[in-house]
């Protein structure tokens, strides 16, 4: 699907919003900042606004797929091959993983002997650039073609090389570790807002999730774009390396941060349906606490922490933290007042761990006819 057209098919599913309605954001329509190789698109006069988005009712979730996103093997500066990558996941509770070697797309056709009814591969590649003589990471996730990287005068245009070559495949993009070497600041995030993913924690240990030198946290360069009005997910990984032993000298380890996809089939898992379901925003990410139940009905958020002890915030534009309570028996609910825009949840587990729900937007327009 080219850029134009997806914007107009997104405008068309935005005419047939229903009157009361709530979300996980869509991000189709942002595509339409990326134009021709390297050209950046004047800005729209007019964004469409958070109210203007596509809108699904409700959801009530209580079984995930855990999955992560980026992960490398000896095919580029990871320790072991391909296939001890993919059997590290799938032997510990995995369903899915991409293995985002840099520069390589490594086919999961030649693996599918190591998948199973619970366990998927998916295709990956870290499209990995210099801008400006930074770096900026790219991954394609379900991409058909390897794309490669490339060196830029400027941060902006790398990104918009890989995010152009990633819509041109249907595929969807993660901008990686922001401030890996300092790269990408706020800015630079806002000008590639037409990636479907952002990463907002990893567990990779040198590229400062948690904000250096006063830049911002990850998350907060998320909450920022948020509240901003870009429609980007976030998304939680492993940048894993070392499989090997000997965890002093080969840091970057598996099984530190994933996603968990919404499960409407718990005991099978498929390619396109995980593709579909990150493609959609249907997953909370983690850096190690997980939720047994997300529930969106039509005036409440319900949370289900696995951790009793856990503290849920609801959180809003401008990082407004709208409630926060423990999560004890059935969750932590949430009651919309209607104007909030989007409400996310930030669930922090008895060990300090955290886990990310993406925005659901709250949209109650003026009052249509009830059937
Ligand atoms: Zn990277
Ligand atoms: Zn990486």
């Amino acid at each position: 699907m080219t850029i134009r057209r997806s914007l107009r098919a997104s405008l068309r599913r935005v005419g047939s919003a229903t009157a009361v309605g709530l979300s996980v954001c869509a991000s189709a329509w942002a595509a339409f900042a990326i134009t021709g190789l390297g050209e950046p698109e004047p800005k729209p006069a007019v964004l469409p606004t958070l109210r203007e988005r596509v809108f699904v009712d409700r959801i009530d979730i209580d079984a995930f797929h855990k999955g992560n996103l980026h992960a490398h093997s000896a095919e580029s500066d990871g320790d072991v091959p391909p296939a001890d990558v993919y059997r590290w996941y799938r032997d510990h509770g995995y369903a899915f993983v991409a293995l985002t070697d840099h520069n390589r797309r490594i086919d999961p056709a030649s693996y599918a002997h190591l998948e199973r009814p619970t366990f998927a591969i998916l295709p990956g590649e870290e499209i990995t650039m210099t801008g400006a003589g930074k770096p900026v990471h790219v991954n394609a996730i379900c991409h058909r073609r390897k794309i490669g990287g490339g060196t830029f005068d400027t941060k902006s245009l790398a990104l918009t090389f890989a995010l152009e070559k990633i819509e041109e495949q249907g595929a969807i993009a993660l901008v990686n570790h922001p401030n890996f070497d300092r790269a990408l600041d706020l800015d630079d995030l806002w000008g590639a807002r037409a990636t479907t993913l952002l990463e907002i924690w990893s567990g990779h240990p040198y590229v400062y999730s948690a904000g250096v030198d006063g830049r911002p946290s990850h998350e907060e360069l998320w909450a920022s774009m948020l509240s901003r009005g870009a429609d980007v997910f976030g998304v939680a990984v492993d940048d894993s390396h070392h499989f090997a032993t000997n965890p002093t000298a080969k840091p970057a380890r598996p099984g530190r941060a994933w996603i968990a996809t919404f499960a409407s089939t718990p005991d099978k898992v498929t390619r396109d349906g995980v593709c579909n379901a990150i493609r959609a925003g249907q997953f909370y990410a983690s850096s190690g606490a997980e939720l047994t139940r997300i529930a969106v009905a039509e005036r409440t958020i319900t949370i289900r922490p696995a951790d009793p002890m856990a503290r849920v915030e609801f959180i809003g534009p401008g990082s407004t933290v709208l409630s926060a309570s423990n999560a004890a028996g059935e969750g932590a609910v949430y009651r919309m007042r209607g104007d909030e825009e989007w409400v996310r949840a930030r669930i922090v587990d008895s060990r300090g761990e955290i886990a990310w729900t993406q925005p659901f937007r709250t949209m109650v327009r003026e009052a249509a006819p009830v059937p």
